[in-house]
């Protein structure tokens, strides 16, 4: 009963902070958009993407494709090019917008019918792959890609002694994961998750060399606990996110949810229908995580 009258409030507070507006950072200062149109481009019938330019402008807020660039960090360097978009960005705040995101795949055992459900429930997600797990597994970076589904970064090794070394053992990392991708794609991501999270890995030293080189780094601020032990099974991973979903309506501009589709994560998959179903009943649209997602909190 509890409950039930907590879920009420958390509805009312849904509905009340309920409006799409567009939030430009203080001090910004971007000049190199082209406008969006410029930056789509139809892949597949259905599935389109869009890319930062060759002065790393990025595209329009707005837009709810993947973004990429058709660049290489080491291309960039080679033509003289810009490597990065600078200090600031503007920021996408929607009403009632959710993030699915998918850390350390791709794998054959979920990650395929990760895509399978999407596909069925017609929304896209955000996966931030592991390098070595893209050299195990190119097929299904090239189906999330052509799915119309964003990739992220997630280190090569996701070995925390040797990508917390050092920032620029960091970004050595994602440098060698980026190619691995475009090597797939022939593009390469610029969006990326930090193993373990940012908090206790990331020094100051760490955001300046990822900013140096126009990586975006995306955080979380929901979660099924199918990485932490609160969420075993899929029923206890929807009712984790059911209870924040409550406590924090606030969040519902950008809800970017964590889950994993690695080996082990067989309750993520079950849970997803349900996951997404829940979402849907409250008003919860879905988008892809592009150049423009928020700070997560
Ligand atoms: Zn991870």
């Amino acid at each position: 009963m509890k409950f039930k009258i907590l879920f009420g409030v958390g509805v009312s507070l849904l509905i009340i902070a309920a409006g799409t507006y567009m939030h430009t950072n203080e001090g910004f200062d971007f000049t190199g958009s082209t406008g969006g149109l410029n930056h789509l481009f139809f892949m597949l019938p259905g599935s389109k993407t869009a890319y930062i330019g060759k002065d790393f402008s990025l595209p329009d807020a707005d837009i709810d494709v993947p973004v990429y660039d058709k660049y290489t960090l080491k291309q960039r360097r080679e033509k003289g090019l810009p490597l990065t978009y600078g200090k600031t960005r503007t920021y996408f705040y929607g009403d009632h917008v959710a993030y699915l995101t998918f850390d350390d795949g791709p794998n054959k055992a979920n990650t395929e019918k990760i895509l399978d459900i999407l596909k069925k429930e017609k929304i896209h997600a955000t996966f931030f792959l592991m390098g070595k797990n893209i050299e195990k597994n190119p097929d299904i970076v090239k189906q999330i890609y052509d799915d119309g589904n964003a990739i992220g970064l997630h280190s090569y090794s996701h070995d925390y002694k040797k990508l917390y070394r050092s920032p620029k053992a960091y970004t050595d990392e994602l440098e060698k994961t980026e190619e691995l991708i475009y090597n797939i794609i022939g593009v390469r991501p610029i969006i990326s998750r930090a193993p373990g999270g940012t908090s206790g890995h990331f020094t100051k030293a760490y955001w300046t060399a990822v900013n140096d080189l126009g990586y975006i780094e995306v955080g979380w601020n929901a979660l099924t606990g199918d990485a932490d032990g609160t969420g075993r099974t899929s029923g206890q991973e929807v009712t984790n996110l059911q209870k924040q979903l409550i406590i924090r309506p606030y969040l519902n501009s950008h809800l970017v949810i964590l889950m994993h589709d690695a080996v082990g994560h067989e309750a993520t998959v079950q849970a997803l229908p349900q996951i997404i179903k829940l979402l849907k009943n409250q008003g919860y649209t879905f988008r892809v995580v592009t150049t423009a997602i928020p700070p997560a909190w």
